[in-house]
């Protein structure tokens, strides 16, 4: 897991949370990362920092290729940047559905289409897409949430499928309800954010949230050259939640 020495990396949303806590570990296993971010004021050395709009195409291209540039190359890439929704179908008009979408799934295509061609070049190349146990899981208020991280499965499976030739792998990880400044701003709107914390954390399997730094070590694995063999495939990281066939209310 050490051996990213030498190892080019882009983080999409690695101004904060997952993203953020996966451009570290990288960093700190000797890998050179660039993160990517609509906001990325808070991003400090040895990242490097790029602001983008992943909803831009024209952002996008610009900020991978600076990027590249000041990189000198691209073997990794971790398409984690999204956004939450909440409700039922009739919860979110077109225009909700449009914008999510456009972030959660067309966002990691743009990102992916500017990064390929130096992918290409990479001998380790490696894109780990950000998933969800949403995409799987039938959660209850999180349609239009799961139906874009379905879409980030699919896309994840298809790309692995188009790309395995060239020596690209796409895999994605799984998360389950992790401890992010995302998960604080929901907690935040509850009339007792403390104890709507208690009961959360009482839903899951490990009576705990899954920590930022857990999913960055299974994106970190499903990056590194150890995982040469995986393409395609799907890493849970969610304190038991789908393996036990359990579900949060
Ligand atoms: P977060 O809100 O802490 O961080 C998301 C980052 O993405 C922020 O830095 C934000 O500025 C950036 N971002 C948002 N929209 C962007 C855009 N249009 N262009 C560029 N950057 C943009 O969230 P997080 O909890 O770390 O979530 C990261 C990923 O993990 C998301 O894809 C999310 O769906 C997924 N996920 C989170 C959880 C969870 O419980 N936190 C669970 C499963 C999956």
């Amino acid at each position: 897991m050490s051996d990213f020495d030498g190892l080019k990396a882009l983080v999409t949303g690695g101004a904060s949370g997952i993203g953020r806590a996966t451009a570290e570990l990288l960093a700190a296993r000797g890998a050179q990362v660039a993160v990517l971010d609509l906001d990325p004021s808070s991003v400090d050395k040895p990242l490097l920092a790029f602001r983008a709009d992943v909803t831009d195409d024209t952002s996008v291209r610009e900020a991978v290729a600076a990027a590249v540039a000041d990189l000198g190359g691209l073997d990794v890439l971790i398409n984690n940047a999204g956004i939450g929704a909440q409700g039922t179908v009739e919860d979110n008009d077109d225009a909700e559905w449009h914008r999510v979408m456009d972030v959660n799934v067309v966002g990691m295509v743009r990102v992916a289409r500017a990064a390929l061609p130096q992918l290409r070049e990479s001998a380790h190349a490696a894109i780990v897409n950000t998933c969800s146990i949403a995409a799987t899981a039938g959660l209850p208020q999180r349609a239009l949430y799961s139906a874009t991280k379905g879409a980030v499965y699919s896309l994840t499976l298809a790309m692995a499928a188009d790309h395995v030739r060239e020596g690209i792998r796409v895999n994605c990880v799984n998360p389950g309800t992790v401890d992010t400044p995302w998960v604080g701003r929901l907690l935040s709107k509850a009339p007792d954010p403390a104890a709507e914390r208690a009961a959360l954390q009482a839903r899951q399997p490990t009576g705990r949230l899954v920590s930022a730094a857990e999913v960055a070590g299974a994106v970190a694995y499903l990056a590194s050259p150890l995982s040469g063999a995986t393409t395609g495939t799907a890493l849970a990281v969610d304190g038991g939640m789908q393996g036990l066939r359990l579900r949060p209310v």
